[in-house]
């Protein structure tokens, strides 16, 4: 087989304890699954869905780059679930044994480009689609949780805390996320599940230093790095 150009190299985050990596295949992200103030508007009564590349996802350690296009580059913590195993009209009951492990990741979002898109009944990738914008702490394996999937998911900018839920107010409960959405796509190995954020996203500015977490499977530090120059509008050309 001889390609065109070679081929872009595979994404994978690091698996804890251990010298092996996760490849990385599909990125799926969950709507409204926490419960929200009445301000926030009507939950959907359906588990929604969209994706991000596995381009996307990058280890969250160091400099956070700065979205480029959004003046609102906002965050959210998140359960991820990453699958080990495939399938498709996966029960509930027996959803847990195609999970390899879980992480910690922020479902990065330019916020004014959402309410946008939702404003004209558009697409959100322009608001969720972007390099970085899924960053993540390495898979603890589900066999070696230090806890059951119950405790706190938080997140603090410059010491304060502005997301704190427990997974267990999630709205569709892991078992049918994996459920329901294996009827839609059959899943694969490598395919990860962002499970949606609870209240309390909020924007970042340059220099903001980002500590958020999941009791029992881990935490991430990130300094949110400088706006990007303003690129000429590519008009003229
Ligand atoms: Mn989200």
């Amino acid at each position: 087989m001889t390609y065109v150009f070679n081929p872009p190299a595979t994404t994978s985050l690091p698996v804890h304890d251990s010298t092996l990596r996760f490849p990385v295949g599909r990125v799926f992200c969950l709507g409204r699954n926490y419960p929200w103030p009445a301000s926030a508007g009507a939950a959907p009564s359906e588990l929604v869905f969209f994706m991000k590349p596995a381009s996307n996802v990058v280890e969250a350690v160091g400099v956070l780059p700065f979205a480029p296009h959004t003046e609102e580059f906002c965050h959210e913590i998140e359960l991820v679930v990453a699958i080990g195993q495939g399938g498709a009209d996966i029960s509930p009951e027996q959803a847990l044994e195609h999970v390899f492990g879980y992480a910690a990741g922020l479902d990065l979002t330019r916020r004014d480009r959402q309410r946008e898109a939702k404003r004209d009944g558009l697409p959100w990738e322009g608001a969720k689609v972007f390099d970085a914008a899924a960053p993540m702490t390495a898979i603890v394996p589900a066999g070696q949780l230090q806890q059951p999937l119950e405790g706190a998911l938080w997140l603090r900018v410059n010491g304060e805390e502005r997301q704190r839920a427990s997974l267990a107010d999630q709205t569709w409960p892991l078992q049918e996320v994996i459920s329901l959405l294996s009827r839609q796509i059959p899943l694969r190995p490598g395919d990860l599940i962002m499970t949606g954020s609870p209240p309390g996203v909020d924007v970042l500015h340059p220099g903001d230093v980002i500590h958020a977490g999941i009791d029992g499977i881990g935490e991430l530090r990130l300094q949110v790095g400088p706006r990007p120059a303003r690129q000429p509008a590519n008009d003229a050309a």
